[in-house]
């Protein structure tokens, strides 16, 4: 007969090679944890604890879960949550923080907290790298590596919140990568940010660059979420200079599915707009961009360029901004002008990348 010893041990060492071949706990909803819990012979009421320490307690492992019975707790210790590690923080005069994160696999990549008074937005990454390799982009230059997996989506926010010990109120995709070549994982982090860490859906930006037909697939999930477009240029030509991934996507084609995403939501889209002196800034580029968006139900965010190393584009000057702010507002366009946070510790737009 086995001793209780051995017993135990036999348990710890199943459920350590059970969890060699299962996917992490951090991601999950409070019904998935909960049948794990069942799985390992456990009451169905600790999904509900197991579930509260990992999004509200933060447990790194599930042997801090000290509510657990002490015995379960150490045999399921090796069993994934599944949180990154701070690889690198600096924090920015206006409090703006940048945090490279480590990855279980090792890969780094980059979040922003991002506080005013009543907000804390976080700006997360939906892959390591980005592969559209925009010419005015630090992410771009660097390559890209893999799809981040939904709970690695979600580790940023909770990363965000626990080192600002306070709520995160807003979550902008706008960090490294294209969300839109990471759907299902993204969609799945949505979910859980909005159902498991309980932050509204309205709350959320997603920003694209375009990837065809993938909007309208969006549109069909119904999402409260508010849709970003990084149109930066107000013309084919001038867009496909800049961003690569424009040449396979016409600017007219994307702007015709943009009008049927609000037509199938009733929401509104919002159109980044980087401004680059004397590239896309004149007041022709208003004036063309303006046609383009007539009777949109839209806004326009200009986004004065934040400065990267491997590119000598210009930020125009404040009467620059401000001109091209007031030929938009002349043709009734609803404009507002993005100062990015974080400038001084790169953690603003566009100059996230991997590496101090
Ligand atoms: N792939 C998504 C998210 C990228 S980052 C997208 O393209 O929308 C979020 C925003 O920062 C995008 O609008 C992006 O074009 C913009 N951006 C990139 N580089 C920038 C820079 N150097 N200065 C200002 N904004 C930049």
């Amino acid at each position: 007969m086995q001793s209780q010893s051995d017993e135990t041990a036999a348990i710890a060492v199943e459920s350590r090679q059970e969890s060699n071949s299962s996917s992490p706990l951090l991601g999950c909803s409070v019904a998935d944890l909960t049948s794990w819990v069942k799985s390992q012979g456990q009451p169905g009421y600790r999904g509900q604890q197991l579930h509260q320490w990992i999004y509200q307690k933060g447990a790194r492992s599930l042997s801090d879960i000290t509510v657990f019975p002490k015995q379960w707790r150490e045999s399921v210790a090796d069993f994934p949550i599944c949180r990154s590690t701070i690889h690198y923080r600096s924090v920015a005069p206006d409090g703006t923080i940048k945090y490279l994160l480590r990855l279980a696999d090792g890969q780094i990549i980059e979040a922003v907290g991002i506080p005013t008074d009543k907000r804390l937005t976080v700006c997360v990454s939906s892959q390591v790298g980005c592969p559209m390799a925009c010419d005015f982009c630090a992410t771009g230059k660097g390559g890209f590596t893999r799809n981040l997996a939904r709970h690695e989506i979600v580790d940023q926010v909770l990363t965000v919140q626990e080192d600002f010990q306070r709520r995160v109120s807003h979550i902008v995709f706008m960090g490294m990568g294209e969300p839109l070549l990471n759907v299902d994982n993204v969609l799945g982090a949505i979910k859980c940010l909005n159902e498991d860490v309980g932050i509204g859906q309205r709350m959320m930006t997603l920003s694209t660059v375009g990837i065809r037909d993938r909007i309208r697939e969006l549109a069909e999930h119904q999402l409260q979420v508010t849709l970003a477009v990084s149109l930066h240029a107000s013309n084919q030509a001038l867009r496909k200079q800049l961003i690569p991934s424009a040449r396979a996507y016409d600017l007219d084609d994307l702007i015709s599915e943009c009008r049927e995403y609000v037509q199938l939501t009733g929401r509104r889209v919002s159109f980044e707009y980087i401004l680059l002196a004397g590239v896309n800034d004149c007041p022709e580029h208003a004036d063309e961009l303006a046609r383009h968006l007539r009777g949109f139900q839209c806004h326009v965010n200009l986004i004065p360029y934040n400065p990267i190393q491997e590119v000598d584009y210009q930020r125009p000057t404040p009467n620059g901004i401000q001109a091209f702010v007031a030929a938009l507002k002349n043709q009734h366009i609803a404009v507002s002008v993005r100062y990015s946070r974080g400038l001084e510790a790169d953690a603003a737009c566009g100059q996230l990348r991997a590496s101090k």
